[in-house]
C-alpha cells in the first residue's frame, strides 16, 4: 500500500473519563457493516498504536488477509467470538458463545498455543485463568473493555467490604458476575465467594445463602454482596423470593463512611446488597417497547436478557442468558415470533439464521455494544499477522496469585449444580 501523504488532524486528548463516557454512548443508527478504520473516527483514540498500514484496508482486503493469516497459523491458534461480535469477526470464529462457554472451550484445546479472544477484556482474563500454562491469550484491541465491569473498580469494592465489616456486617458472601475484573474474581476466591453467569445466577445465590452465619456477625442474616450489575442481582434475588426492600443498592460513588447511601438498619436486614452498576446496552429496553411489540405482533414471545431492568424482565415472557435466547429461538417451531431484548449483532444474526421465524430487536435503534465494537476486523488482522510472524501483540496475562485465587471462585461456580 502506498504511504499516505496527507496531513492528519491531531488526535484528541484521551483520559479515562473520556473513554468511559464514550463507552456509555451507543454508536446509534450506523450500519453494522465494516468500514476502513480511517473512516471510524472513534478508533483514533481507542487503540492508537495499530500500525498505519491497517487503517485504510477495506472489508474485502481485511477478510482476505485474516483468512491467509489463519491458514498460516493452522491449529496453533483458535479464535473465539462472543455473540455480540460483528459478522466480519464471527465468520472467523472457531466457536461462538457467551464468555464462560468460550473460555471453557478454549481450555479444552491443548493444541492451541494462542487463544485470540474476540470479546472484551474481562473475557480474555477469564480465558487466561482457565487456560493451560503454555497458552497465550490475545485480545485484538486492548481498549475493548466493558463499561459495566468498569463500574466495579476493585478499590471501591474493597472499601465497601471494609465499611461493611466496620459496621459489624461480616456475614457476607461476595458474588461477582463474570463481567468483572479478574482481581475481583480473585477477591471472591479469597473471601469465600464465587462467580456467577447470567445462566447460573439463581443457583449461585442458593449456594451463597446456604452458607451459615459467621459468629461475630451483628445481623445474623446471611447476605450476598452482588457486583457489578444491580439488575442481574435484583432480577435473580426476586426469582429466589428475596423482597425488594431486602436488596438495598450500594452507591460506590459516595464517600467512605456513607454506607453506600444506606442506613445501617437497612443493611442489617438486607439479604442481597446490590452494587450500583449496569449495562448501558440492556438499559435501553423498556416496557413501552414490549407493549408496542405485542400490539403490532399479537402472539409474539418477548425474550430479554436479565441485565435488563426489573420492569422489563417482569413484562417479558422469558428472560435468560445469550445462550438461552439463541437456543430458545433456534428450537421454536417454524412461524414463531420473537421480540428480543439484547445486543443487536446477536439479534440480527438470530434473525438471519432463523428465516422461517420473525425475530427482531425490541429497540428500533441500531445500537451495538460500543466496547465489543472495538474489535474491528483490522485489529484481528493485525493480531493474527503478528502471531504468524512469531510476535505476540496484546497478550492478556494475569499474575500467578490473581490467577490462582480467581480460579478458586470459578471452580466453586463450576461445582454448583
Ligand atoms: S453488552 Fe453490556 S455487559 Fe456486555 S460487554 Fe457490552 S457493556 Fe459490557
Amino acid at each position: 500500500m502506498a504511504p499516505r501523504t496527507e496531513t492528519r488532524e491531531p488526535l484528541p486528548t484521551v483520559t479515562e473519563d473520556t473513554l468511559l463516557n464514550e463507552a456509555m454512548q451507543c454508536p446509534t443508527d450506523r450500519p453494522l457493516d465494516t468500514r476502513p478504520l480511517a473512516e471510524e473516527r472513534a478508533f483514533a483514540f481507542w487503540q492508537k498504536d495499530i500500525p498505519e498500514r491497517y487503517w485504510r484496508l477495506d472489508a474485502p482486503q481485511i477478510i482476505a488477509r485474516i483468512a491467509a493469516a489463519r491458514r498460516r497459523l493452522g491449529s496453533r491458534c483458535v479464535v473465539l467470538g462472543h455473540h455480540y461480535q460483528r459478522e466480519d469477526i464471527i465468520q472467523f470464529a472457531d466457536v461462538r458463545g457467551d464468555s464462560f462457554k468460550l473460555a471453557q472451550w478454549a481450555s479444552r484445546q491443548p493444541q492451541a498455543e494462542f487463544i485470540v479472544f474476540c470479546g472484551v477484556h474481562f473475557m480474555a482474563e477469564s480465558a487466561d485463568i482457565l487456560s493451560q500454562p503454555r497458552q497465550k491469550v490475545v485480545l485484538p484491541n486492548m481498549s475493548a473493555g466493558c463499561s459495566m465491569a468498569d463500574m466495579a473498580d476493585p478499590e471501591d469494592v474493597y472499601a465497601c467490604w471494609d465499611e461493611l465489616a466496620e459496621a459489624g456486617i461480616t456475614d457476607v458472601v461476595p458474588v461477582t458476575y463474570i463481567n468483572s475484573a479478574a482481581s475481583l474474581k480473585a477477591f471472591c476466591g479469597r473471601n469465600g465467594g464465587i462467580v456467577c453467569t447470567s445462566s447460573n445466577a439463581p443457583r449461585v445465590l442458593d449456594w451463597a445463602f446456604q452458607r451459615g452465619p459467621r459468629p461475630n456477625d451483628r445481623s445474623n442474616t446471611p447476605k450476598v454482596l452482588f457486583f457489578p450489575d444491580q439488575h442481574l442481582g435484583r432480577n435473580t434475588g426476586l426469582k429466589r423470593g428475596v423482597a425488594l426492600d431486602e436488596m438495598p443498592v450500594w452507591d460506590y460513588t459516595l464517600p467512605y463512611g456513607s454506607l453506600g447511601g444506606n442506613a445501617l438498619e437497612q443493611l442489617e436486614r438486607s439479604r442481597v446488597i446490590l452494587w450500583k452498576g449496569h449495562c448501558s446496552v440492556h438499559l435501553r429496553f423498556s416496557p413501552e417497547q414490549i407493549e408496542k411489540a405485542r400490539r403490532e405482533h399479537p402472539g409474539i414471545t418477548v425474550i430479554v436478557h436479565p441485565e435488563c431492568r426489573r420492569e422489563v424482565v417482569r413484562a417479558a415472557d422469558l428472560d435468560g442468558s445469550t445462550e438461552f435466547i439463541a437456543k430458545t429461538i433456534a428450537e421454536a417451531p417454524s412461524g414463531s415470533k420473537f421480540a428480543v431484548g439484547t445486543e443487536i449483532n446477536l439479534v440480527s444474526r438470530l434473525a438471519r439464521e432463523n428465516p422461517d421465524k420473525l425475530v427482531f430487536c425490541l429497540d428500533p435503534v441500531v445500537c451495538p455494544c460500543s466496547t465489543m465494537y472495538r474489535i474491528h476486523p483490522a485489529y484481528l488482522c493485525w493480531a493474527l499477522e503478528e502471531l504468524a510472524e512469531g510476535r505476540i501483540v496484546n497478550q492478556v496475562e494475569l499474575d500467578d496469585d490473581t490467577r490462582r485465587d480467581a480460579r478458586i471462585a470459578l471452580e466453586r461456580m463450576l461445582a454448583v449444580k
